[in-house]
């Protein structure tokens, strides 16, 4: 499983009994992101939660792609905002604070840490084919990502 399926609304009884609809727990879920941001939903949000939810479209489903917001981007996307903070030096616990405070979304720090360990060994195996195959800018590049991520 991706992590971006581990990854769900911090106050999701609270969001659900303000749509008065009961959404899905995980935010990359189909459902909850038709309900969610459509303008109807989002109109029914209190103002604290409202602002975060329109962060989150703004910073992750923002693409043009026709079936946007199922292409695939969000998730992408959400991805890469883990990575960086990453490399900002937070460990896990911190950086679901911070998915918190920024989206009010929420991991288990045990699920972001074995995100974080595939992600560096990853690097490590595009490092160790790029070598054996003579791609040395591709090692370089992938053992400094690896670097920045532990
Ligand atoms: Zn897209």
């Amino acid at each position: 499983m991706a992590i971006t399926d581990k990854i769900y609304l911090k106050n999701h009884r609270q969001i659900s009994s303000q749509l008065e609809t009961n959404i899905p727990k995980s935010a990359f879920s189909g459902a909850t992101l038709d309900i969610l941001f459509q303008g109807e939903g989002l109109a029914k949000l209190d103002d604290a939660t409202r602002e975060r939810v329109l962060d989150f479209a703004e910073d992750f489903l923002d693409c043009d792609c026709e079936s946007n917001p199922h292409c695939g981007h969000p998730e992408e996307k959400f991805v890469r905002y883990l990575l960086e903070l990453r490399e900002q030096g937070l460990g896990p616990d911190a950086i679901v604070d911070v998915m918190g405070d920024d989206y009010v979304l929420y991991a288990y720090p045990g699920d972001v840490l074995s995100f974080l360990d595939d992600a560096v060994r990853t690097l490590e195996a595009v490092e160790e084919l790029a070598d054996v195959e003579g791609h040395e800018s591709v090692a370089t590049e992938a053992r400094e990502r690896r670097r920045r991520l532990s």
